[in-house]
C-alpha cells in the first residue's frame, strides 16, 4: 500500500510506470501474508517490483510502449514474470521504456519520456528508464528491465541504482517482446547488489521454451557476497578510458577502482583492441535481427490494425506506418537494408565477423583478469531533447556498454559517486557465466 500511494504521488511527474495494477498488487500481497503466515512463503515473498513492458503478462496490457501494441493484453506470463510470482513477488505494474527497447533516454515511448528523479528535466537513460527510475525514486523496491545494448546499466548508472545484464542465455527471452533476439537479455535492476542476486536467483535457468536458454546450474548468488576479493585480478582496458570520457565521470570511476585495491583487488591494465568496432557492428547487427522480428507486426495476427484498409497491402502500409515511431522504422529500414541479397556480405556477414572479434579481445583479456572494469557511461544524464535529433550522438552513449552485448558476456553497474549532483556507474564485466562474481565484486564496494 506505501509503494501504490507513493506511485500516485510521483508517477504524474516522473511517468516511470504505463500501467498500475493495484487490485492484483493487492490480491497477491494478500497471498503472500497468508503464506507467510502458513510457513510454505517464497523467497521473495511479499517483495513489491514492477515489469518493463517488454515482458507478457496475462491478462494485463503489454504495449513495449509502441503504439503498434497499445491494446495487446497478452495470453501468458513471460518466464521471467512467472517465476518471480512464484518466488512471491509481487507486481505494482509496467514500467515506460523507449519503444520496442530501441532507444538510449527513453524518449521514444508512444507514452512520453521517463523523467530522471535526479532532475526532473534530464531523462532516466533508457530503454529500460522507467523501471530504472521507479526504483530510483523509490515507487518499488527492484524492477526487471531488459539489455540488447546497455539498457540496463545504462539508466542504471544515470539514476544511481544497480543494474545487471546476465551472460546472454542464462535468463529466458520466453514471453520478451524480441528485439534482437541474438543480444537480448534480462536482469534484475535495484538499490543493492544484494537485492540484484536474490531477483536473479529467482530469474536465471533453463527454460524449455526458449531455445537460447542455457541448461546449467544457477548458483546460490547471495551466498558468494562476501567472498574477500583479496587478489583479484580487475583488468582496466585503456580503450575505455579514452577521451570520450568526460573527466569528472573518469575521476569518480577511479576512486572507485582505489577502493576496490583498499579492499584487495589488484589493477592490471589491458587492452581490447577492436573496442571502437563495437558501436559500428552492434547498429548493423541490432537492426537486422528487428527488421526480421518486427516483420510479425502486420495489422493482422494483433496489435494495432489501420482503419479501412482499401486492400491487403494497404492495410499492410499503413498499419506499419502508423503504428511504429520514427526510430522503430529507422531500424527497420537499416536492417532491411543490411540484409538485402547485394549487401549482406559486406554488412551483415562483415558485422558478425567484427562481433567474433570482439569476444575474442575478451576472452584474451580473461587470460590474464578475473573481471574488468571500467565506466558505465561516458557522461552523465543529458538533457531531455538533447540527443533526440541526433541519432548518432545517441548510440555513443552506449559506447562502453554495447561490447558486452556482443560478446554475450554479463556485466552489471554499480553507483560510484555524483557528477555536478547526477548520479555516475562503475561497471564491471565478467567471463561467462560468472554473474556470482561480479555481484560479489559489486557487494563489497557498496
Ligand atoms: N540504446 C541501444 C539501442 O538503442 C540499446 C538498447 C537496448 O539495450 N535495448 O539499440
Amino acid at each position: 500500500a506505501a509503494y501504490l500511494a507513493r506511485i500516485g504521488a510521483r508517477n504524474a511527474a516522473l511517468n516511470a510506470f504505463v500501467t498500475v495494477t493495484a487490485g492484483a498488487a493487492g490480491q497477491a500481497a494478500a497471498a503472500a501474508d497468508a503464506a507467510l503466515a502458513g510457513g510454505d512463503a517464497g523467497p521473495l515473498a511479499g517483495i513489491p517490483i514492477a515489469h518493463k513492458d517488454i515482458f507478457c503478462t496475462d491478462g494485463v496490457r503489454t504495449s513495449c510502449a509502441s503504439r503498434m501494441l497499445d491494446n495487446f493484453i497478452a495470453p501468458y506470463d513471460a518466464t521471467v514474470v512467472q517465476r518471480l510470482a512464484a518466488a512471491g513477488a509481487v507486481m505494482l505494474g509496467k514500467t515506460n521504456m523507449d519503444e520496442f527497447a530501441m532507444g538510449s533516454s527513453n524518449e521514444t515511448s508512444f507514452y512520453g519520456p521517463v523523467r530522471n528523479p535526479w532532475d526532473l528535466d534530464r531523462v532516466p537513460g533508457g530503454s529500460s528508464g522507467g523501471s530504472a527510475a521507479a526504483v530510483a525514486a523509490g515507487l518499488c523496491s527492484a524492477a526487471t528491465g531488459t539489455d540488447t545494448g546497455g539498457s540496463i546499466r545504462q539508466p542504471a548508472a544515470l539514476t544511481g541504482i544497480c543494474g545487471l545484464k546476465p551472460t546472454y542465455g542464462r535468463v529466458s527471452r520466453y514471453g520478451m517482446v524480441a528485439f534482437a533476439s541474438s543480444l537480448d537479455q534480462a536482469g534484475p535492476m535495484a538499490r543493492s547488489a544484494a537485492d540484484m542476486a536474490l531477483l536473479l536467483q529467482a530469474m536465471a535457468g533453463f527454460d524449455e521454451h526458449d531455445s537460447t536458454s542455457i541448461d546449467r546450474p544457477v548458483p546460490d548468488y547471495s551466498a558468494a557476497l562476501e567472498a574477500p576479493l583479496t587478489g583479484l585480478r580487475i583488468g582496466l582496458p585503456a580503450e575505455y578510458f579514452n577521451a570520450g570520457l568526460d573527466a569528472a565521470v573518469g575521476a569518480a570511476v577511479r576512486a572507485a577502482l582505489a577502493e576496490l585495491e583498499r579492499l584487495g583487488a589488484r589493477l592490471v591494465d589491458i587492452t581490447l583492441p577492436h573496442t571502437a568496432l563495437s558501436v559500428p557492428a552492434y547498429y548493423v547487427v541490432a537492426p537486422a535481427e528487428a527488421s526480421s522480428n518486427l516483420a510479425r507486426y502486420d495489422g493482422v495476427r494483433y496489435g494495432y490494425r489501420a482503419d479501412n484498409p482499401a486492400d491487403l497491402t494497404d492495410l499492410y502500409k499503413r498499419s506499419r506506418s502508423e503504428g511504429f515511431g520514427a526510430e522503430v522504422k529507422r531500424r527497420i529500414l537499416i536492417g532491411t537494408y543490411v540484409l538485402s541479397a547485394g549487401y549482406y556480405d559486406a554488412y551483415y556477414l562483415k558485422a558478425q565477423r567484427v562481433r567474433r572479434l570482439i569476444r575474442e579481445d575478451f576472452l584474451g583479456a580473461f587470460g590474464q583478469v578475473d573481471v574488468i572494469a571500467a565506466p558505465t557511461t561516458p557522461q552523465p544524464a543529458f538533457r531531455l531533447g538533447e540527443k533526440q535529433h541526433d541519432p548518432v550522438a545517441m548510440y555513443l552513449s552506449d559506447i562502453y556498454t554495447i561490447a558486452a552485448n556482443l560478446a554475450g558476456l554479463p556485466a552489471l553497474s554499480v553507483p560510484c559517486g555524483l557528477v555536478q549532483g547526477l548520479p555516475v556507474g562503475l561497471q564491471l564485466i565478467g567471463r561467462d557465466f560468472d554473474e556470482a562474481r561480479l555481484l560479489n565484486v559489486a557487494h563489497r564496494y557498496q
